[in-house]
């Protein structure tokens, strides 16, 4: 095992003040790394020695008269303390509270105050997280201040690094977190997910959620070879058509995956998933979809297009809201000409969505995953998102309930 402390650390800076620096702490193992996230404390934090606050990403310090405010467009606080600016420009995850008093020659209270105040709006990171990782690379050093020279030239090490940042801005705003999203991110390991489908919105969801850290991603379809149209701006290319899909996808998993995977042994010897989710395009298999119901395997369903439309939706979440049978029901009984249209699609060829329509798609459904992963919410549980080509932003919503003819819910 490698350890990398402090790597959190190492972001924060990047984060609050522009630098790149790693500090590395620990033994020297082949396979796995220890990225530290989040500086080390909670936030009763604002009351531990050991807490190093840092405002969260892209909260922004305005002079307001003799106050100043902290916030973003949406939202904000205004701070009347005195010396609230020297303390606010100090919170860069860099020093805990007792060093910034010290250095400001500032009561501690005042400083604990402040950030008690930004932590109640939700502006700072108090708490700290680590992150275990595969290392793509064997690291040689058996000398720690050596090491964590080698740590801050070390691409792989970096690049991971500026990856995982753009991933914080999303989690790090999610309610209650205070380790800067880091946790939440490290749990997308934790998350077994099968897309099943043959489409462009597969192959790009399966490149994209596989790129958000969620490292047990795999795609299932019924495609043996890639073919022309599944060359979409994404992640196959020219040069993939008429190759294996299931190899050319095992490859793409290596270099898309936020989290390095190992080499040579199997995904699954990393960290095993203990949650599993499924996303189907297209025609939903029935016998898989009796398993997922038994086994409580939450499922989300894409339809297939209808003419230049596409469902999204809704996400099932067994013995809790509407099964696919309950929303089958609900629309039979809403509109007498739907179970002939269903009939027919279930038997016609699947319609491909232009390349704009997938890539749309394809991120929203992502953000819609993720958020569930991250927090077990979405707008899509128990819900339909109507999305016509000609006005992508005017989503329609449907929502359905337990239908008392399914029986899904004895
Ligand atoms: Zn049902």
């Amino acid at each position: 095992m490698l350890t990398l402390g402090r790597l959190l650390a190492a972001i924060l800076a990047t984060l609050c003040a522009g630098k790149t620096s790693a500090v590395t702490k620990g033994d020297s193992s082949p396979m796995r790394k220890t990225m530290e996230l989040a500086h080390e404390s909670t936030i009763s934090s604002s009351h531990s020695e050991s807490s190093k606050p840092r405002l969260k990403v892209g909260v922004r310090v305005l002079t307001k008269g003799e106050a100043i405010f902290v916030g973003s467009a949406e939202f904000g606080i205004e701070l009347h303390s005195p010396r609230a600016r020297e303390i606010v420009n100090h919170l860069n995850g860099l020093q805990t509270n007792s060093e910034i008093s010290a250095l400001l020659a500032v009561d501690i209270k005042q400083v604990e105050e402040v950030i008690s105040q930004l932590d109640k709006e939700h502006l700072v990171d108090t708490h700290s997280s680590t992150l275990e990782i595969h290392s793509r690379f064997h690291s040689h050093s058996r000398n720690g201040a050596t090491h964590q020279n080698d740590l801050a030239f070390d691409g792989a090490y970096l690049q991971i690094q500026s990856k995982l940042i753009p991933e914080l801005s999303f989690t790090t705003w999610l309610k209650d977190v205070r380790d800067g999203g880091v946790s939440h991110i490290g749990s997308r390991r934790d998350i077994d997910l099968q897309i099943i489908g043959d489409n462009r919105i597969a192959s790009l969801l399966f490149g994209i959620m596989l790129s958000s850290g969620v490292s047990h991603t795999t795609l299932h379809s019924s495609h043996v070879r890639i073919e022309t149209q599944d060359i979409c701006a994404g992640y196959f290319r020219a040069s993939d058509i008429g190759l294996s899909l299931n190899a050319r996808a095992e490859e793409l998993s290596r270099e898309l995956s936020l989290f390095p995977l190992p080499q040579k042994i199997s995904k699954n010897e990393e960290i095993l998933p203990t949650r599993s989710l499924r996303v189907v395009l297209g025609k939903v298999p029935a016998d898989q979809l009796q398993e997922w119901m038994s086994q409580g395997i939450p499922h989300l369903i894409i339809e297939d297009p209808d003419g230049a439309s596409i469902n999204i939706g809704p996400l099932v979440i067994p013995g809790s809201g509407p099964c696919l049978r309950c929303v089958r029901i609900t629309r039979e009984e809403g509109d007498l000409i739907w179970r002939e249209i269903e009939w027919q699609r279930a038997f016609a060829q699947s319609l491909e969505t232009p390349v704009a329509v997938a890539h749309s798609v394809a991120g929203t459904v992502a953000l819609e995953l993720l958020r569930f992963i991250d927090t077990g919410q979405s707008t899509l549980i128990g819900s339909m998102a109507h999305i016509n080509y000609h006005s992508p932003c005017n989503t329609e919503h449907r929502n359905f309930s337990q239908h008392p003819a399914c029986g899904c819910n004895w």
